[in-house]
């Protein structure tokens, strides 16, 4: 395959402090070369060796592409109407999750599809190039199998969540039963994940240890919705089952903490929730102070968090949860990375994907410094740009 020089970047960030300063790996003035999909050299812009093809960054900013570790793209309908009245302090009572569960149900595979692939586009246009996504809007054996069985046509970051709420025909043991058996059995061929939403209202830390264990002996790997709500103790079990990530954390224990500071499970904040519930956030310092590891993810959803723009929620995270912008870029690339426990996404070492996303701007801080407004220049995904910019020169 040929291979791409990439001239005069103006920071590039690679996540890898092998190549440049600091946790970030930054450079200034650099140059990578791609080969094959892949990165093959990193350094100086003036020692850029020569390539089948030349682009020239005139001093943009380049960063990792995002890794978004924790979505809800399978779903249909609109619940707008339900978002402006939770901001105007009126409740809500049409019916919340219930709402989408019946659209989902009702909708076609190509409508499903035909959603999926629209906020795939918004998640690549925001510099998303690794994405997850889960069930949990169809809440019976075919939705729940067709969902996922439509995103894995699309990510291998799928994630069986079945358990994401009681419908309302079922008794909660009797849909227990149901996750476990029946609906794994048809979910597990789609998934690599199994997640549970362990919280107040969803499901107990009992319930959550024998969906995701029945999931693991599928061979599927757990993930855990925690704590969102309240603290019910869903820190512990996640990292009592090894969970790659944590998700929410927004009410934790000091013992939560040392719990996840300890452990391979990273914390990954999802702010765009309490933005978008006007709740408080969580406490992103305290765990970065504890030793840690945060991954900042979209949480896109139509009930709590929808939005697929990740410069979004660092901006919120950076303003809100007083994370530095270093810290955020880490969280929404490498952070990411580690949630979905990827080893070739989040960074820009010698041999990862050539997934990466010019800024129109010099550096990474602007994402934070300038918020809501769109900087993605140009999203590259496996050494290839996604959209094509006439503002970058290219030379063959
Ligand atoms: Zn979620």
């Amino acid at each position: 395959m040929r291979s791409v020089a990439i001239a005069n970047i103006g920071s590039l960030i690679t996540n890898d402090e092998t190549l440049g300063d600091g946790f970030l790996g930054q450079r200034t003035h650099a140059g990578l070369v791609i080969e094959n999909g892949k990165i093959a050299w990193i350094g100086d812009s003036g020692d850029l060796p020569d390539a089948d093809s030349r682009v020239d960054l005139e001093g943009r900013a380049l960063i990792p592409g995002f890794v978004d570790s924790h979505a809800h793209l399978m779903f249909a309908g609109d619940r707008s109407a339900e978002f402006s009245a939770r901001m105007q302090g009126q409740s809500y009572s049409a019916g919340g999750i219930k709402t989408t569960v019946a659209a989902t149900r009702s909708a076609s595979d190509e409508q499903l599809e035909a959603n999926l692939t629209r906020l795939i586009a918004e998640m690549h246009s925001s510099g998303i190039t690794t994405f997850e996504t889960k069930s949990g809007y169809g809440l019976n054996v075919a939705d729940e199998a067709r969902s996922l069985a439509i995103a894995a046509k699309h990510t291998g970051e799928t994630t069986f969540l079945g358990a994401h709420v009681v419908p309302a025909e079922f008794a909660a043991d009797d849909y227990v039963a149901l996750v476990t058996g029946e609906m794994l059995e048809r979910a597990a061929a789609h998934a690599k994940w199994i997640d549970v939403f362990c919280d107040r209202g969803a499901f107990s830390v009992d319930q959550a240890r024998d969906i995701l264990q029945a999931g693991i002996a599928k061979g599927l790997k757990p993930r855990l919705h925690a704590n969102q709500l309240e603290n019910i103790g869903a820190i512990a079990l996640a990292v009592e089952l090894d969970c790659a990530s944590a998700d929410h954390c927004t009410h934790l224990s000091h013992e939560d903490i040392e719990l996840l500071a300890g452990s391979n499970t990273v914390a990954t904040l999802l702010p765009g929730a309490e933005f978008s519930t006007r709740s408080p956030y969580p406490d992103a310092r305290r765990l970065i102070a504890a030793g840690a590891t945060v991954a900042l993810a979209t949480d896109c959803n139509p009930g709590s968090s929808f939005t697929t723009s990740m410069p979004f929620c660092m901006a919120i995270a950076v303003r809100e949860m007083r994370m530095s912008p270093d810290e955020a870029l880490w969280a929404a690339t490498a952070g990411g990375a580690k949630a979905l426990r990827r080893t070739n996404v989040g960074h820009l070492g010698l041999g990862a994907n050539a997934d990466f996303v010019v800024l129109n701007a010099p550096s990474h801080l602007h994402l934070s410094y300038r918020p809501g407004v769109d900087l993605i220049g140009q999203t590259w995904l496996a050494g290839k740009p996604l959209t094509s910019n006439a503002a970058f020169t290219t030379t063959i």
